[in-house]
């Protein structure tokens, strides 16, 4: 069954076809600076074809509609007809408490992701803009949401409520929520069908390192715990985000340097984590290269990266009562030799040890640790797409 993945962000479009019995990738492609003059199309498909065009791609409508189009083309289009297209899978960022798992999106989840909108002002109203696109392109074809949030619905309270008055959770829904859960449970699955065990009986830390990165307990296929809360600035420092800083630096800021909201978001948000340690970049390959070229700036803000992760880990051990996986994902957490010798440096103690000569891989699925190590290091690559694509499959081949 082919199914069409999409992911629809604040000024851009990405897509993938998918055949999800044999999880092959058919084609993918990406627009961006969508609503602008000048957007950019690119298009990938069999054998490594490669096209990048200038265009001009006014709404989600055009964006989706163009897609549909090259998919189809009889020069570079991988289907005969749009009927080949059985279904659609969403991204949606942010489910709320309303999804704990992925749903076939009728009106009534629309409105649900709408209400959600307040949770994520930044994300949920352009995934809106896709689905509404894609339903009138392909009216007659089942679509399906698929949350960031979802695979965190199973953290308990005493993990996912905050110590401020219970009525901000009760009455304003503040609570944690976490992201990336698609890339967490992807990554999870993956690492048990890779050593061929089951996820029952595994206790897995996943730690998904991009420009944005969580870390996640997942005990039993289930997720416990995850380093992303409410939002999205808190757990890892990250690309330009500070994550876990103590909250009376931001009463600094606007009590005695009188900065107004937005200027402390900006600092927190876009000026933070490895761009605001390193003073270099937000793209850890650049702070690695000055680092290794002895800059000192850099070198200490590698360190503070690692730091952080290596204490979640030993949190989500604790919480877990041990730990049989840890599984590196995500830009740096799938190329970084670096980031993951030091992030499990010294773990030991936990059964953790990597081999260094196997630790060289980049963007490989592979076990990294030591054979006389307990637990098993694995880098996974993410395929967030299709886990979509499957989780769209689950549902629509029910509903059939
Ligand atoms: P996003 O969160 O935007 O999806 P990615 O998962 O693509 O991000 O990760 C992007 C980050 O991965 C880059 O900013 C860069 O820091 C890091 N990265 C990619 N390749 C390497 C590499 N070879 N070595 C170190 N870091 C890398």
């Amino acid at each position: 069954m082919k199914i069409l993945v999409i992911n629809s962000g604040s000024s851009s479009i990405k897509f993938q076809l998918v055949n999800v019995e044999n999880e092959k990738l058919i084609a993918k492609g990406l627009i961006e600076r969508v609503g602008f003059k000048d957007s950019i199309f690119t298009y990938q498909f069999p054998p490594n074809l490669k096209i990048k065009k200038g265009c001009s791609i006014d709404d989600y409508k055009s964006g989706i509609h163009l897609i549909i189009e090259t998919l189809v083309n009889v020069k570079d289009g991988v289907i005969k007809n749009m009927n080949e297209i059985k279904a659609v899978g969403h991204r949606v960022v942010h489910g709320g408490e309303d999804f704990a798992s992925s749903v076939l999106i009728t009106d009534e989840v629309i409105k649900v992701v709408e209400k959600n909108i307040e949770l994520a002002p930044l994300h949920n109203p352009p995934n809106l803009l896709g689905i509404k696109a894609a339903k009138e392109e392909l009216p007659d074809v089942p679509m399906v949401g698929v949350f960031d949030t979802s695979f965190h619905q199973t953290i308990p309270e005493k993990a996912f409520i905050y110590p401020i008055p219970y009525e901000y959770y009760k009455n304003k829904r503040i609570r944690r929520f976490g992201f990336h859960g698609t890339s967490h449970q992807y990554v999870s699955i993956k690492a048990a069908e890779f050593l061929k065990r089951s996820l029952e009986e595994l206790k897995i830390i996943t730690l998904h390192l991009g420009n944005g990165c969580s870390i996640s307990a997942v005990n039993k296929g289930k997720s416990v715990d995850t380093s992303l809360g409410y939002g999205t600035m808190c757990g890892m420092p990250m690309g330009t985000r500070a994550g876990d800083i103590d909250p009376n630096i931001i009463l600094y800021m606007m009590e005695k340097e009188k900065l107004k909201t937005n200027e402390i978001k900006q600092i927190i948000y876009k000026k933070s984590g490895m761009l605001g340690l390193s003073g270099i970049s937000s793209d850890m390959r650049e702070v690695e290269d000055e680092a290794l070229k002895g800059n000192e700036r850099a070198n200490l803000s590698i360190d503070i990266f690692s730091y952080y992760a290596k204490k979640f880990i030993g949190a989500y051990a604790a919480v877990m009562g041990g730990v049989d996986i840890i599984v590196f994902t995500a830009g740096i957490g799938e190329n970084s030799p670096i980031v993951r010798k030091k992030i499990c440096e010294n773990m030991e103690f936990l059964g953790i040890k990597i081999d260094e000569n196997k630790n060289v891989v980049k963007g490989e699925l592979k076990n990294i640790s030591s054979i006389d190590a307990k637990v098993s290091v694995l880098v996974v690559p993410t395929n967030e797409e299709l886990m979509i694509a499957k989780e769209t499959y689950k549902i629509v081949s029910v509903i059939k």
